[in-house]
């Protein structure tokens, strides 16, 4: 509830701020345009007086100056006053020094400023003819009091409206941000009740489908079936895990039981074989087991180029060797590189070699074959066995899946191993596929992407993996 309250502070301030300063920047534009507008009205208006001052004959002109109202004085030459108003009498150097230079020389010049009993005013000056001859200087003056204070009016008139505006700008944007953002809290709520119960089969409403609103409902559902998904499907790994190992440990207990017994040495040595191979069992699905986990994890697989000829070729010797009941055919066309863990692509190929050895019969012929298909290395392991069915085929990667599980169980199968295959594949960023006819064979085939050209193996394969 927090959150979206301060969200919704953070923007209704924003707006009111950006009003505000707004209507200040308005202000500061307006203000002085404003004050020059005016200030040029009473310069026309004192030009325009002295003009006509310049018109009259020398004599009506000083009686004109010495009669005005406000300031008005003719300089000479000479920097001598030849007449001025009574004002200009009270402040006889009201103009400047430099002012009066630059009217002398011939411009029109114009100030403001505060006659001595505080009243604002304005000075205009220029070039004047007098008696004496050209060089002389014109002073006018006016009091200005009235724009200073349409001036102010002005100020304080745009003040008032700018506070005005981010007033109601603030309140437009309270009411509205409130608006927007209170669906957005609802949602919020909705989902916290599903994560705070657990209860991941439920959803979020997603009332407004084609807005940012309804578009996060419907993300937000998108997670939570996620979440839902893989809960169930840990639980159903956790349950088949335990289930596969609850089969081995049985006949191992059994058989101790049994070996309390007195047996006779026969006797004794099919229990202890017994039970040795059950525990077998369980250690190589712990191993297969704690591999997948590190699939889960996203562990890096280790990298270096590896000779997959080379590898291939070790890889099926061993297997000529453990499981002699087949005809192996190996066909390697050419030295192919990958950048990869070269035990963890050694037993993909076991696996695979150890399936057909599984769940075809025996003497029959397992084809393995290694080339170069564009930028790919492609293995594959052909068998001419009974073959898997269309039904079951999309469902041979997942984890304990057999399709004759009691058969599977007997030829030392886990259910893991073509899992692994493809967890390999995909960790060296290659893919895996698999084709089969009931009756004919099946064909795994293996994709991996070469490694750049410069890249090659310095040593030969590893032992480890090797026989
Ligand atoms: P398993 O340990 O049972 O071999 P896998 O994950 O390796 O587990 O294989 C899953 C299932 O796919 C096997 O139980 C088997 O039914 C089927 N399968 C795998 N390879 C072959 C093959 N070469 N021929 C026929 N069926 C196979």
């Amino acid at each position: 509830m927090r959150q979206p309250l301060s969200l919704r502070l953070r923007l209704t301030l924003t707006v009111g701020l950006l009003t505000g300063a707004m209507a200040l920047l308005f202000g500061l534009l307006v203000d002085p345009l404003l004050r020059a507008h005016l200030l040029e009205d009473v310069d026309a208006r004192l030009g325009a007086r002295a003009a006509r001052l310049a018109e009259l004959p020398a004599g009506a002109q000083s009686a004109a100056l010495e009669a005005a109202e406000h300031y008005a004085a003719l300089i000479g030459p000479d920097g001598e006053p030849l007449a001025r108003s009574p004002a200009a009498r009270a402040e006889p150097f009201a103009l400047g020094p430099e002012l009066l230079g630059a009217a002398r020389a011939g411009q029109t010049v114009a100030t403001t400023g505060e006659a001595a009993d505080g009243t604002p005013w304005r000075l205009w000056a220029g070039p004047a003819q007098t008696d004496a001859g050209p060089g002389g200087v014109l002073i006018l003056g006016e009091p200005i009091a009235a724009q200073q204070q349409m001036l102010a009016q002005v100020r304080r008139l745009l003040l008032l409206c700018g506070a005005l505006a981010a007033l109601v700008a603030l309140g437009a944007a309270a009411l509205l941000t409130g608006r927007t953002l209170a669906p957005m809290t609802q949602l919020m709520r909705d989902a916290a009740v599903v994560v705070s119960s657990g209860r991941y089969d439920q959803r979020v409403p997603v009332l407004r489908r084609n807005d940012e609103v309804g578009q996060l409902a419907q993300t937000i559902n998108t997670l939570i079936a996620t979440v839902e998904q893989t809960l169930r499907q840990q639980r159903e790994f956790l349950a088949d895990t335990s289930h596969e190992l609850r089969s081995p440990l049985t006949v191992v207990l059994a058989n101790l039981n049994l070996l309390r017994r007195d047996l006779d040495p026969h006797e004794r040595e099919l229990s202890v074989d017994e039970a040795a191979t059950e525990a077998q069992r369980m250690r190589r699905l712990i191993n297969e087991l704690l591999l997948l986990a590190q699939s889960d994890s996203a562990q890096v697989i280790a990298e270096a180029p590896v000779r997959l000829d080379w590898l291939v070729e070790d890889v099926v010797g061993g297997v000529r060797r453990q499981a002699p009941e087949h005809i192996y055919q190996l066909q390697v066309d050419e030295p192919l590189v990958v950048i990869g863990d070269e035990e963890r692509l050694a037993q993909l190929l076991r696996n695979l070699l150890e399936n057909a050895a599984k769940h075809t019969p025996p003497g029959t012929t397992v084809t393995v074959r290694l080339q170069r298909s564009g930028g790919s290395a492609l293995l594959t392991v052909a068998d001419s066995g009974p073959g898997i069915a269309a039904e079951h085929l999309p469902h041979i990667w997942d984890r304990y899946y057999r399709v004759d599980k009691v058969r599977s169980r007997a030829a030392g199968g886990t259910g893991l191993g073509l899992p692994i295959v493809k967890y390999i594949a995909e960790a060296h960023g290659g893919r895996v596929d698999v084709a089969s006819e009931v009756g004919v064979g099946t064909t795994f085939t293996v994709e991996l992407p070469l490694a750049p050209e410069a890249a090659a193996p310095a040593r030969q394969p590893a032992e480890t993996w090797r026989a």
